[in-house]
This record gives structure tokens, C-alpha cells and sequence, in this order.
């Protein structure tokens, strides 16, 4: 390393520095130096010895780090009950992987142990879903929670040669840069390549790509077994290690890393090929001479995919042969983007709690506000990446507003996720927001305990949990008193119109703030006119 940096500064890098550099300078310089004639292109890695010698063609070296041990121990339950706290919905998707995971780590450990008998075909998988559903999250929590680097790619970027696009080789150098240099871990990691459906080839099929099926079997040599070099031909930094490396061994140490073990997952919205199946079950039915009855939805069509229905589609056989697990992944609900911001750990919202936090301020979501959120962002129909749009365009302007005022609370309400702008002046101007704001999370707190309790879903219009607010302020009375007050014969009358009419779910309006009793019995006397004439009912009639 010393003679390389002597012989840096002889060319007049730095004439003014009398002392060679430190080898951490040395890098950064270099690094610069690579910058500026090459651009972004050029990517500096460590110039640190590698801490690992998988791979190589040569013998590890006495007093090198002993390679680590992979561990795997879980059982297909224990994945899911991990994914279920993270990854809302998809519970097939998860089912299947966490067998899948298993399945393909067990039989790593057994290879390892020398222990592996007979073939065995390694549990790649593909994933169909539209955009943000959570495919790309199941295979990150996965990676996480097993521990090995995990990866992620864009078949679209692939060319077929690899210089006019990105190299399919590249995905599993990454792995190593995911693993920290560490070889052996990268050997257990995940590649994920997205978009897949795109480098189908079926001339049949709109978005032909001439290059598709070149990309598709660079794929499948990474897929089956192959040993890639970690050094690149386009690396430009590599290239230079390895020339300093051979300036102070004479020789050049050759690390490649070999794709047994890496699992694969492929995934795409696979937009058309519902067709294709609805074409082969049609075609099939007619053989039989049975006619068709009604449209069969396209989840279910996806569920039914064949092999031969995938080759249709575009793929080469070899290619989908080595996909033997196959999982759809289902639409989102706004219900279950509702339940991604109220339940998942991962949830958008713990981040703009913490990103607020450091500011010392406190941001409360009420279920409304959290409603109105996930309904902007259903519209959108982008999945569950919707919400971290709307989060933002909401959210941006208090995120740069309040920290450099006195507000220390806010609370998100469907208003606020409405009229942001307005809520926002409100809460900047008015003095008595925090107090107000505080009051209605005490409604809500209310309202869902009194829904718990008495099994049924009780909600107030926006205008009606206000006016609860205000009686609340210029009564000074406590929040909850006045709702119990309020709503005192509430859990009989409900129960009534239950009786009556089996409606189980009431939305009141202000109307039922004002005069609490009057709205009560107005809902229980409709209640008996939709059902009671005629019931023959003993109960109701005694009642009329
Ligand atoms: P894709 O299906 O396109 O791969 P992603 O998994 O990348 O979508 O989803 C984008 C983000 O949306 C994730 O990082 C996660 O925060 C959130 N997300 C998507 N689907 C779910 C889900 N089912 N449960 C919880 N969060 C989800």
C-alpha cells in the first residue's frame, strides 16, 4: 500500500504534502480521482482485505478469519407469525414462502454437512401481484429475519449482453457489497428480480422484447449453478485492485462466488395472463363440449396457471422449469390499507411519529383520520405505496411548519386529511387547538370502548365528535362523562333496533349530539316500522 501511495504523489496529485497519507486518504483520493474521470460510474470499494475466502482458488491462509457458520432453525409457523406482524393480508403468499425458505435452508445446511441425498430442486419462486401489495416486503422481512443479504433487481434493466443494460452477474456481486464484503453470507442470499413479466417473449403478446429470451437464460445459468466472479470486467476499481494486488503478490487471487445456494424470486402484475388461462380452460371445456357459465375472476384464473399457460405467456420452458413454487398475491382493500397503517409495524405512520419526535412534537392519528388516509389512497391504485404518497402531500407542510412553532401536538382527522392547508392554519392561530385536539382522541378512546364492549360499530360524523368537543370546553366537563351521559341508553336502543332490523352499524350526525334521546328513539321507531308490521314477532309487538 505504501508504494502504491509513493508512487501516486510522484505524479504530482499533491505536491504541496510532504508526508504520504494515510491509506483511509489514500482511498478517498483515489476515490475522487476515479470521480472525476470516469463519473458516477466509478463505484469505490474497500481496498481492506476481503474478511472472507469463500470461493477462491486458493487455499485459505493460516490466521484469515474463519468463515461463519450459517445458521438456520425455524420452522415454516414461526416465519409467518413473523410476517403476520409486518405484512397485512397475503396469507397464502406467506404460507407458501415460509415453506419455501425452509425447505431451500434446511437442504442448504444438509449440502453443507455433505448430508444432502438424491436431487433436489431448489425452491425458487415467482410471485404475481399488482404493484404494491407487498411482494418486495414478504422477501425483505423474510431476509431479515433469517439474516442473509438480500437484493433486489429490475429484469427491464437487464440486456441481454450485459453492456448495454446492467449484467444479471451484477445482482449477486451486490449481494456481497449487502453482506459487507462477506462471500460465504452472500452465498445464502436473496435475489429478487421485479418485472419479470416484462422479458416474456410471446410474439402474441404486446411489448415484445427481442432481447427478452437472452435475459431469460442469463437468468436461468444464475438460477441452475454458476460461479460468477466478484470482480467485474467493467469494474473500474476492480480492475485496479486487482492490478495492485498482482504489483505486491505477482499474483492475482481469482474470487468468484457460486449461486447453489442463493434463492431466487421473480415476480410481475403479469397483466395478460389471466387470458391465457382463460383461453386454455375455454379451449378445454369445449373438447369436453360443456359451455362456459359466467366470468371466472382473474384471481381465481392466476390460481389455476400451468406451466404450459407461463410458456404461452413467453417464457422459455428451462426458465419457469426452474420457478417451481408459484404464489399470487391479492389486491388490497381500502380496508386493508386502513389495517397497513393502523397494524403493521412497519407502518408509514411510525415514521412520521419519529421524524416528529425529534422535534418534540406529537402527532396522534385518530381511525377517521387514518380512514380518510387509506380512501385517498385506495383511489390511487397504487397499493399500499399509495399511502406513503398521500401521507406526504397531507403531511409535508406540517413537517415544515411546526417545528419552528409552539404547536407540540397535532392530531390527523379525517378534516385534516381533507383540508390540510386549512387544519393547519387552525392549528398555527388557534390557542385552543391542543385542548381541542386532546378532547377529540378522548371521544374516540370513548366511542371504541363502548364499541367493544357492546360488540357493535358505533362512529360520529366529524361534525358530531366536534360538537361533543365544544360541549367539553365550555362546560369544562370531562370528555368522558359527557359521552357517558350522552349515550347512556344508547347500548339498549341499539340493541333494539339489532333485534329489529339486524343493522349493526350506526354513523351519527351531529343532530345526535344535540338531542341524544330524541335521535335514540327516532332510530328505534324506524327500526319497528321497517320490521315490526306483520312480524308476528311476540317480542317486538309486546313492544309497540
Ligand atoms: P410490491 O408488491 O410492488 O413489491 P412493496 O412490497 O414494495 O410492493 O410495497 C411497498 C411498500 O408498501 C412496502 O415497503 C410496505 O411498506 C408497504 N406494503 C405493501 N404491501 C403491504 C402489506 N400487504 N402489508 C403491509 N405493508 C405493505
Amino acid at each position: 500500500m505504501q508504494t502504491d501511495c509513493h508512487c501516486v504523489y510522484s505524479t504530482g496529485m499533491n505536491p504541496k504534502a510532504n508526508n504520504p497519507p494515510s491509506p483511509e486518504e489514500f482511498q478517498r483520493k483515489l476515490g475522487d480521482f476515479l470521480k472525476q474521470q470516469y463519473g458516477d460510474k466509478a463505484v469505490f470499494v474497500s481496498m481492506q482485505p476481503q474478511p472472507d475466502t469463500a470461493q477462491t482458488d486458493e487455499p485459505a491462509e493460516p490466521g484469515e478469519p474463519k468463515p461463519i457458520k450459517f445458521e438456520f432453525n425455524f420452522k415454516p409457523k414461526e416465519i409467518k407469525v413473523y410476517l403476520d406482524r409486518y405484512v397485512i393480508q397475503q396469507d397464502e403468499a406467506k404460507k407458501v414462502l415460509s415453506i419455501a425458505v425452509c425447505d431451500h435452508y434446511n437442504h442448504v445446511k444438509l449440502a453443507e454437512a455433505g448430508k444432502a441425498e438424491g436431487e433436489y430442486q431448489k425452491q425458487n419462486v415467482i410471485l404475481i401481484g399488482p404493484t404494491g401489495v407487498g411482494k418486495t416486503y414478504l422477501i425483505k422481512c423474510i431476509a431479515q429475519l433469517i439474516g442473509v443479504p438480500f437484493v433486489k433487481g429490475d429484469a427491464t434493466k437487464f440486456s441481454e449482453t450485459g453492456y448495454v443494460g446492467g449484467d444479471v452477474e451484477d445482482l449477486v456481486r451486490e449481494l456481497v457489497q449487502k453482506a459487507d464484503g462477506n462471500v460465504r453470507l452472500a452465498q445464502y442470499g436473496i435475489i429478487y428480480i421485479d418485472e419479470v413479466d416484462k422479458i416474456a417473449t410471446a410474439p402474441n403478446l404486446v411489448g415484445r422484447d427481442v432481447s427478452g429470451r437472452g435475459v431469460q437464460s442469463n437468468l436461468l445459468k444464475l438460477m441452475e449453478e454458476t460461479e460468477v466472479p466478484l470482480r467485474s470486467q467493467t469494474d473500474l476499481t476492480g480492475q485496479i485492485q486487482a492490478a495492485m494486488e498482482f504489483q505486491r503478490h505477482g499474483k492475482i487471487k481469482k474470487q468468484t462466488l457460486n449461486t447453489r445456494h442463493i434463492l431466487f424470486i421473480v415476480s410481475g402484475a403479469f397483466d395478460k395472463l389471466d387470458d391465457v388461462v382463460r383461453a386454455r380452460l375455454r379451449d378445454a371445456q369445449i373438447g369436453f363440449g360443456a359451455t362456459i357459465r359466467g366470468e371466472i375472476p382473474r384471481d381465481e384464473l392466476l390460481h389455476r396457471t400451468r406451466t404450459e399457460d407461463f410458456i404461452k405467456f413467453g417464457f422459455e420452458p428451462e426458465f419457469i422449469g426452474r420457478l417451481p413454487v408459484r404464489v399470487v398475491c391479492k389486491e388490497l382493500t381500502e380496508d386493508d390499507l386502513f389495517s397497513i397503517l393502523k397494524r403493521s409495524e412497519g407502518s408509514v405512520i411510525h415514521q412520521y411519529e419519529q421524524s416528529l419526535r425529534a422535534f418534540g412534537i406529537d402527532v396522534l392519528f385518530t381511525d377517521d383520520g387514518l380512514r380518510a388516509i387509506a380512501k385517498q389512497a385506495a383511489a390511487e391504485h397504487t397499493g399500499a405505496r399509495a399511502l406513503i404518497t398521500v401521507c406526504e402531500r397531507v403531511l409535508r407542510e406540517f413537517k415544515f411548519q411546526l417545528p419552528s412553532s409552539s404547536v407540540r401536538r397535532f392530531v390527523v382527522t379525517p378534516e385534516l386529511v381533507e383540508h390540510p392547508e386549512a387544519e393547519l392554519h387552525k392549528i398555527m392561530t388557534d390557542t385552543s387547538y391542543e385542548g381541542r385536539a386532546v378532547a377529540r382522541m378522548l371521544v374516540e378512546e370513548w366511542i371504541q370502548r363502548f364499541n367493544q364492549k357492546h360488540e357493535c360499530k358505533l362512529r360520529l360524523e366529524p361534525d358530531a365528535a366536534e360538537a361533543i368537543v365544544e360541549r367539553a370546553l365550555a362546560t369544562h366537563q370531562p370528555v368522558r362523562d359527557i359521552c357517558h351521559e350522552l349515550f347512556k341508553d344508547y347500548e339498549f336502543g341499539l340493541k333494539l333496533i339489532r333485534k329489529n332490523s339486524g343493522q349493526t352499524e350506526f354513523t351519527l350526525p351531529r343532530a345526535a349530539v344535540e338531542n341524544a334521546e330524541k335521535y335514540l328513539s327516532d332510530l328505534v321507531l324506524a327500526s319497528y316500522r321497517g320490521t315490526a308490521a306483520g312480524s308476528g314477532d311476540p317480542d317486538t309487538d309486546d313492544l309497540r
